[in-house]
């Protein structure tokens, strides 16, 4: 069995994070955080890519429908005057098509990050994923005030700067699907040598 601190999880800065200038920034939070980045790459990914890296069952994809059906409940605005529909599966695959759209329109940094509770730690970096509700001092909190409801009124995905994996499971096939094996580097950190 693995040691814990062989954790790894995957993250991605986003079109919004690229293009504001931000890659320098994150990447300063992870290493500061004590995790170690074992792969790094600048790239221009496919439709296709970006469409397998997402997930296409229909849990998924009725839960990102709700999530923006909550933020509609939450502020009071008009589920079916803005989006036709209040179909969860049906937004959903919307802002799935939002999403492509989005990650497609600019080149990404994909990143992969080692530590202990890796999967965890990233996504509490990282913060909720409404930037408007994300907590201060998250990545998404500091940079971004985006919602669903600014988002869907103008027919696109949420801008919120970077993604992380959400489980174990998720990371494995989200590394394995953008980086091959060789590209996973190993080496020490300073502080590993006090560990042992
Ligand atoms: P997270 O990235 O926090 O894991 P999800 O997996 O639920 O969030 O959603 C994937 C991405 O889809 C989000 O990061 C965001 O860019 C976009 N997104 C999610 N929900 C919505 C929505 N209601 N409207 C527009 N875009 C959304």
């Amino acid at each position: 069995m693995q040691h814990p601190r062989e954790e790894k999880t995957f993250i991605m800065i986003k079109p919004d994070g690229v293009r504001r200038g931000l890659i320098g920034e994150i990447l300063k939070r992870i290493e500061r955080a004590d995790l170690k980045i074992v792969a790094l790459s600048m790239f221009q990914p496919t439709r296709q890519q970006i469409d397998d890296h997402y997930p296409k069952d229909k849990k998924w994809i009725e839960r990102l429908g709700d999530k923006t059906k909550n933020t509609y409940t939450k502020y009071g605005y008009d589920l079916m005057g803005e989006m036709g529909t209040e179909n969860s599966l049906k937004i959903g695959e919307e802002v799935r098509k939002w999403l492509i759209d989005y990650m497609v329109s600019s080149p990404l940094v994909k990143v992969v990050i080692q530590g202990s509770h890796a999967v965890d730690l990233a996504r509490k970096m990282v913060g909720v994923t409404m930037p408007a509700l994300a907590e201060m001092g998250t990545i998404r909190g500091d940079f971004s005030a985006d919602s669903a409801v600014a988002a869907n009124r103008d027919k696109r995905a949420v801008h919120n700067i970077i993604h992380a994996s959400e489980t174990k499971e998720e990371a494995e096939y989200e590394i394995k699907h953008w980086f091959g094996a060789d590209d996973i580097c190993s080496y020490r950190r300073a502080e590993d040598s006090l560990r042992e």
